[in-house]
């Protein structure tokens, strides 16, 4: 089959590589219809990968059609279209059976958890996928939700979601979402589902804004933006989500909210010397969230709103591409170029 692999910094294969073997008795193999580019993609493309070395299967959101299935694997059958979470679990032990995969206490390594970052899971950016425990792995997909929206429930709408549930919005509440890339944009998304009155959105691209505003944010137009949220909203908001994972962000967001405000942080901080102003965070009582979704626990309701219209993964897809040429697509996601936010990738082309 073919597959997209790390060759090394800004180095994309398009190789040839075995079909995968069914991954145990309750495994499945599925057949993959459309793969995503993520941003955490960016890093392995950029050479900080998460393991050393090069020539392993990249990529970790897929969907697509059951084409094998172990005997163990009940509840699924060949032929099923099914989503596939960006992280696996072992679906036995006792946080997997509670839904929060994230804390999975079997797994051996954190990179083993997720496809495509060099561990014991293949990339899914290839035509066929193999997914271990295929029940706790695995998610129907009723017909009415569309290739383009499974994509963005495989891991940024979750995580969105996810991200604006932990913030506990209510309804009423004034929402900052900071970073407007497709997980952006679907805390924004999310934030009106809970029952936000206004959604303000903060990127430093342009266009991001405007498609944040296409969903009813409030694009804050300033270079300061800390005084302009403060403006805008007669002091501060009630939540702040922090979708970048940078400390300028995330010291923004503890900043946007008023006294006794909520901040959740689902960017991914990679400095573990972050400077926490306590005097600050103390005098607002500031509520600080931060974590990893666990994809698989979020996913029902998810589901259910996206097939219901009340949420549209779909809207953060902006190209199509064959996977043929995926390194042309990892260069344009790579440089923002386009106006991309989110890379739909076709294996088959
Ligand atoms: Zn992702
Ligand atoms: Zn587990």
């Amino acid at each position: 089959m073919r597959a997209l692999t790390y060759r090394g910094p800004k180095l994309i294969g398009y190789d040839e590589v075995p079909d995968p073997v069914l991954p145990g008795s309750d495994g499945a193999i599925v057949r993959v219809t459309a793969a995503g580019i993520c941003g955490s993609d960016l890093h392995i493309y950029g050479g900080h990968g998460f393991v050393p070395g090069t020539g392993y299967g990249v990529g970790h959101e897929a969907t697509g059609v059951i084409a094998e299935i172990g005997p163990d694997a009940h509840g699924f059958a060949v032929g099923d279209r099914v989503l596939v979470p960006a992280s696996a679990g072992c679906d036995r032990c006792r946080n997997c059976r509670r839904g929060l995969v994230a804390g999975c206490e079997r797994r051996p390594l954190p990179i083993d958890a997720c496809y495509g970052l060099g561990g014991a899971l293949a990339g899914a950016q290839a035509q066929y996928l193999a997914v271990p425990h295929a029940p706790g792995n695995l998610l129907r997909l009723p017909d009415s939700i569309g290739d383009d929206a499974a994509i963005a429930l495989t891991d940024n709408a979750p995580t969105a979601w996810y991200g604006a549930r932990r913030a506990r919005i209510v309804p009423g509440d004034h929402v900052v979402v900071i970073g407007l890339g497709p997980v952006g944009l679907m805390a924004v998304q999310s934030a009106f589902a809970m029952g936000a009155a206004r959604v303000l959105g903060v990127d430093l691209i342009a266009e991001r804004r405007a498609r944040a505003a296409e969903l009813g944010a409030e694009p804050v137009e300033s270079d300061d933006p800390k005084s302009a949220i403060r403006d805008l909203l007669d002091g501060g908001a009630e939540v702040a989500i922090e979708a970048v994972g940078a400390d300028a962000t995330i010291e923004l967001a503890m900043s946007a909210v008023r006294p006794r405000g909520r901040v959740s942080v689902i960017g991914v901080s990679q400095n573990p010397a972050f400077p926490v102003n306590m005097p600050l965070a103390q005098v607002k009582e500031l509520e600080f969230h931060i974590g990893l979704c666990s994809i698989q626990s979020e996913l029902p309701a998810l589901l259910r709103l996206t097939a219901a219209g009340r949420l549209r993964p779909e809207t953060v897809v902006t190209h199509h591409m064959p996977m043929s040429e995926g390194e042309a697509a990892y260069k344009m996601f790579a440089e923002r170029a386009d106006g991309v936010a989110k890379i739909v990738l076709d294996p088959w082309t």
